[in-house]
């Protein structure tokens, strides 16, 4: 199959099987035993990479119980429709071109409705742990002897290339992966990378927030040793129905994503563990550059 450039175009695509068992109740999941929110209590909780399935049960216990739910741009309408018709939703992502938030002015916003005595649901995308700033908000909370509770979520970076099929590490491929944020390569700023040890080091890497510096990115790893023939997959709204899953190679990394139109959030591996995908694809659409 090709699609209108002549790319060639996975006719795979997610199947939905429901099992026709009348005879079985259908299993209730009990809340029962996880925690009782207290008020007063900031919960920091991972939302997973989209897909509402993905969310742990503390992250539906913390759900259903808050008062107060404050959420990043990454978080999904289906997740924050599992709130509490009460609940109150502070919106601190992006607005309509406008910078995010600054990270202290989260803090203290955490720590302020913490104080009011609410139950504050600090929501972010993937693992809160995982450049996600989650510690620097535990640590403002520490300081200001806030109560606080870690739910970690399932990152984009394991989670959602799982969804693209491709395992981030395969015994047969790799016995080491790599976790980088790309988004101040290249600038000139000194790198905060050291991009040359990386590229030695690691047969896998797995490159978030990399999209705006992906020339920049692959021609460090080149520089530094990489082939330019070697196998990348670019995933875009990984684990959303609009999930797309790029493969090519690293020379031609920034090429395929402008031909390709593909936008943030996007999450990048290179490494042979690519090679995996056309075997593994079983969600969303694939193309290959
Ligand atoms: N804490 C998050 C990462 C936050 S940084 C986690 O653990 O996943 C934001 C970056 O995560 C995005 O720029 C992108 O690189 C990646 N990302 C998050 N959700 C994604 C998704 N659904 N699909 C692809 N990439 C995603």
């Amino acid at each position: 199959m090709a699609d209108k450039d002549g790319s060639k175009i996975n006719p795979k695509k997610q199947e939905i099987v429901r099992l026709e068992r009348t005879d079985r109740p259908a299993p209730e999941i009990s809340l029962h035993g996880l925690p009782e929110f207290l008020p007063g209590w900031v919960w920091l909780t991972g939302a997973g990479p989209g897909d509402p399935g993905l969310l742990t049960l503390h992250a539906v216990n913390a759900l259903q119980q808050a008062d107060c739910v404050v959420y990043d741009a990454l978080v999904s309408e289906d997740i924050l429709s599992l709130t509490r018709a009460e609940a109150e939703l502070v919106y601190s992502g992006k607005r309509g071109g406008k910078p995010s938030l600054r990270q202290e002015d989260i803090s203290r916003q955490l720590v302020s409705l913490a104080q009011e005595n609410k139950r504050v649901l600090r929501l972010k995308g993937g693992d809160p742990f995982v450049f996600g700033r989650g510690g620097e908000e535990a640590q403002a909370l520490v300081q200001a002897q806030i109560p606080f509770r870690l739910i970690p979520g399932i990152s984009a970076g394991i989670g959602g290339l799982g969804y693209a099929g491709i395992p981030v590490t395969h015994r047969e491929v790799n016995h080491a992966v790599t976790f980088v944020t790309g988004h101040l390569a290249g600038k000139d700023a000194p790198e905060l990378l050291d991009w040359g040890a990386i590229a030695q080091a690691t047969p896998v890497i797995v490159i978030y927030m990399a999209m705006s510096r992906l020339e920049a990115i692959a021609d460090l790893l080149m520089q530094a040793g990489r082939d330019s023939g070697e196998k990348i997959a670019i995933v875009t709204h990984a684990t959303m129905p609009e999930q797309r899953v790029v493969t090519g190679t690293l020379g031609a990394a920034a090429a395929l994503a402008a031909k390709y139109n593909l936008q943030p959030p996007s999450i990048i591996v290179i490494g042979d563990v690519v090679d995996l995908h056309s075997e593994l694809s079983w969600f969303g659409a694939a193309f290959e550059g």
